[in-house]
């Protein structure tokens, strides 16, 4: 066996990929963008260090307990693998490594790709209609978003209701 890098998208680079990847980058700017600017916010304040640069990926790592609000943020952060803002993803200190949760979350990067400034869009309406109108289903855990990056990733798709993040009534999982 040789040791293998991390890149859960060797199998996708294909020439036709990269071509779709640069499409992507330019037709999701705006997310990707704001995405830069996280980074630039939370590694300036100490909060996170860039991990892997890996066309057409950043990951970055938040670094626990460290930086300007470090205690803060890492409590905000306990329950969250890493999230996602096209090209760059931003990961927990003990996740950054973790290969499904580096396939789930550029995964969102590749809906990005495809949906630009739509996805944070749809993704939002999405929870809200499920929280609304759709009551025995999560608004994060069912988001159609969120079951496509958690397929992808080879992670449990179903997530029932003994399972969620803050127990079995709370069907909003952002504040
Ligand atoms: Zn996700």
């Amino acid at each position: 066996m040789t040791s293998k890098k991390v890149n859960h998208t060797d199998d996708l680079h294909v020439w036709y990929i990269r071509l779709l990847e640069v499409w992507g980058v330019i037709w999701g700017l705006p997310v990707h963008l704001f995405g830069l600017l996280v980074i630039v916010l939370l590694v300036a304040t100490r909060n996170a260090d860039v991990k892997r640069v890996q066309w057409p990926f950043i990951d970055v790592v938040m670094v626990k307990n460290r930086g300007l609000f470090g205690v803060w943020l890492s409590k905000k952060w306990s329950s969250w693998a890493g999230f996602n803002c096209g090209m760059v993803s931003v990961y927990r200190w003990d996740y950054v490594d973790h290969p499904r949760t580096i396939r789930h979350e550029r995964r969102h990067g590749y809906q990005i790709f495809v949906f630009g400034l739509l996805q944070p869009v749809i993704y939002f309406l999405s929870s809200v209609w499920i929280y609304f109108f759709m009551k025995k289903l999560h608004s994060y855990y069912d988001n159609p978003f969120e079951r496509d990056a958690r397929a992808f990733a080879g992670q449990q798709v179903d997530i029932p209701k003994s399972q969620w993040m803050s127990g079995p009534a709370d069907r909003w999982a952002w504040w």
